[in-house]
């Protein structure tokens, strides 16, 4: 493990590569075996019991099975805890799959219900209120923790920045309403913290005791990837990993490879992401064309800046298309937004994000549209809503991709 002090950057490249000077190779080893031979039967029997109570196969028998613990998936681990700056992660085969089982992790001692704070990705809202996992939910807003909890509340969830208004929760202010910290008696909460990915945001700082990612989004970085992940204590890990092991909802060794060949460019795919975000805000916001933009750099909070909650204001923006009515909302607009997406030539028109190339899709008909229509409408989403991943391509190449695009669209 490289040591602590170093900075993200520096984390980014060499978190996860620790063995691989005893291994003799530069490049982490592809290992895709599912079984292991063992050399002793103590020793595995040793490692299988290490690994059922959810700890990591130190022990000498080696990994066993691969549904069990898959050395490869274990390096891009490290380095992701690194970065969130927590003592371990769990990876799994989505971000649903990382959601479903920290839920599922959190459910203990009798204790079955969770707060969810609105608005928070779809399909999650779904998989809350559906009842599948036999979770009893509240939901709230951020300022309703406090009040939502109860006795049996075993998890709060939260996400931010929320999708696709990009708004910024105070992750600090919902551990204070959750009773603290974990460790001081609090209960425990999860952040859905893939719009910020570990390179702006590190909510365990604030408190939180859970940071799921969508490692499909940003962290992935080549639209080539599903995973996710969650990055916890040791103690959360192991919980994690156990209910991993039985769920079987493993990371396949060649995407935990991708994961982790891709975090080292990860700071600086961000930071230039978020620069272009940043212009094209500014540039849709002056717009005659467009109604309503969101993205952090525009409405100055306190949440981010050098040493807040969130270092810089992100790479995701979302603004409205007006329609030939002027109207961001209603049929006009949808026309509208559907011409532009249709008259994009750069800008791939797809869900999704975190992409090197940059991708817009409509909320309203596509991310959002699983949500129940109360979670909707209390979320901003009007017919002319699009929301914007901006990728790696040069900003003056955007803006005249987006200019001539919302042209063709307009009255
Ligand atoms: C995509 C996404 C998820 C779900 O992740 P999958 O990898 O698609 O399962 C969860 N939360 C957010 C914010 C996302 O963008």
């Amino acid at each position: 493990m490289p040591d602590d002090s170093l900075s993200l950057d520096s984390l980014a490249v060499h978190a996860g590569r620790g063995d691989l000077r005893a291994l003799g190779v530069h490049a982490p080893p592809l290992d895709l075996s599912t079984t292991y031979p063992f050399e002793d039967l103590g020793d595995a029997v040793a490692s299988l019991d290490a690994m059922m109570d959810g700890r990591d196969p130190e022990a000498a028998g080696g990994p066993v099975y691969s549904r069990l613990h898959a050395p490869t998936v274990a390096r891009f681990e490290t380095g992701l805890a690194a970065l969130e700056g927590t003592e371990a992660s769990v990876a799994f085969a989505s971000g649903m799959a990382a959601t479903t089982a920290a839920l599922l992790a959190a459910r203990r001692d009798g204790k079955a219900h969770i707060v969810g704070v609105r608005p928070i990705y779809g399909t999650t809202d779904k998989l809350l209120s559906s009842g599948l996992l036999g979770l009893d939910v509240t939901w709230t807003d951020a300022h309703g923790v406090a009040d939502a909890l109860r006795p049996d509340t075993c998890l709060v969830c939260v996400e931010t920045p929320v999708n696709p208004t990009l708004d910024l929760i105070d992750i600090a202010d919902v551990v204070a309403q959750a009773g603290g910290a974990e460790a001081d008696g609090g209960v425990p909460v999860l952040v859905d913290s893939t719009f910020a990915t570990p390179i702006l945001q590190q909510p365990t700082r604030q408190g939180a005791a859970l940071v799921m990612h969508s490692a499909t989004k940003a962290i992935g970085g080549h639209g080539d990837v599903l995973a996710g992940v969650v990055a916890a204590s040791h103690d959360w890990a192991a919980r994690l990993r156990q209910v991993r092991i039985l769920t079987g909802a493993v990371l396949h060794p060649l995407a935990g490879y991708l994961l982790h060949r891709g975090l080292p460019t990860l700071p600086v795919r961000v930071r230039q992401m978020q620069a272009t975000a940043t212009d094209l805000a500014a540039r849709l916001d002056a717009d005659a064309r467009v109604g309503r933009v969101y993205h952090p750099s525009l409405s100055p909070s306190p949440l981010v800046g050098p040493g807040r909650q969130m270092s810089g204001p992100g790479t995701m923006l979302s603004f409205e298309i007006l329609g030939a009515d002027g109207d961001a909302d209603g049929p006009a607009a949808f026309d509208a937004a559907s011409r532009f997406l249709r008259d994009l030539r750069l800008v791939t028109p797809a869900v999704s994000l975190g992409s090197t190339d940059s991708l817009a899709q409509h909320p309203a008909g596509l991310t959002q549209r699983v949500s129940t229509p109360g979670a909707r409408s209390t979320g901003g989403i009007t017919a002319g809503l699009i929301r914007l991943s901006v990728g790696l391509e040069d900003a003056a190449d955007l803006w005249a991709d987006l200019d001539r695009a919302m042209g063709s669209s307009h009255p």
